[in-house]
């Protein structure tokens, strides 16, 4: 027997309700639990298929609404930075608006001037707001380069942004519709598997969980199929395909670990409706 082995217990009549035990409760066999594992099985396969139809959707939809998201925080921040150039444009645009209104105001003084000393100084000032003009005009005409180049970025964006909203709809909407088609079945399924799950003792069920877990296509019970294990498909020694035939003790496959039934209790579960 091989290390693995998953010993069917020891049913202890002597508790201290074992007058309601042995009056309620007869002694289950090993071969009913073995139908009530693969029971649990046979539901939770076809759990495992639903998901299987559903696939890498939910994933695809997950990876599309982080990309979707990260554009948009990258496509508002692009817009705000083109909003704050833009703002500049305007400021030195009002700034030069003052310095032709001062300008003026110079102008008019000048000509009340009594002096050549005051009429100096008022040229002065107004070449130094003719210079702050040019300079304004000079950041302005920078600061538009600059918006053309952030624009297209944004348009780029955008475009990108739009794209990936409508692939992530696409997605959505598949998704939706095959939650909707299969959600009741699984729904079913699932009370099925916890039902089922409730006849099964504790330590058995947690060695299924492990086994299922661990194994790639979740299957903890397998059949013999023409001599082999269901699940590795590696052959199994006659002797002892005649100790899983008689349902004295629950067996696992040597290779795979996968708790083994025979053809009776394949069959006690599959004429079940
Ligand atoms: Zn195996």
């Amino acid at each position: 027997m091989a290390k693995t082995d998953v010993k069917a217990p020891v049913t202890k009549t002597s508790s201290e309700n074992g007058k309601a035990r042995t009056a309620l409760k007869p002694e289950i066999t090993v071969a009913e639990k073995l139908v009530e594992l693969f029971r649990l099985q046979h539901v939770d396969s076809q759990v495992d298929r639903i998901k299987v139809q559903r696939g890498e959707l939910p994933l695809e939809v997950q990876d599309l609404e982080d990309e979707v998201a990260g554009l948009e925080t990258r496509l508002k921040k692009l817009q705000d930075e083109l909003g704050e150039v833009e703002g500049q444009v305007s400021d030195r645009q009002n700034m030069i608006k003052e310095a032709k209104a001062q300008i003026k105001k110079y102008e008019a003084q000048q000509a009340k001037v009594r002096n050549n000393r005051e009429y100096d100084s008022l040229t002065k000032e107004i070449e130094f707001q003719n210079l702050e003009i040019q300079l304004a005009e000079k950041r302005i005409k920078e600061a538009k380069a600059q918006i053309d180049g952030k624009k297209a970025v944004v348009d780029e964006s955008k475009h990108k942004y739009d794209e990936r909203q409508k692939d992530l709809e696409v997605k959505k909407k598949e998704l939706d519709d095959i939650i909707a088609e299969t959600e009741k079945e699984e729904k079913e399924l699932q009370k099925k598997s916890s039902a089922a799950s409730k006849h099964i003792e504790e330590r058995l069920l947690s060695a299924y969980n492990r086994i299922r877990s661990n194994s790639r296509n979740g299957l903890a019970v397998v059949p013999v199929e023409r001599g082999s294990c269901g699940g590795c498909f590696n052959s199994i020694p006659p002797q002892r395909q005649l100790d899983i035939s008689s349902h004295k003790k629950i067996i696992v496959c040597e290779h795979c670990g996968r708790i083994l039934v025979d053809d009776y209790v394949l069959e006690r579960v599959m004429s079940e409706k």
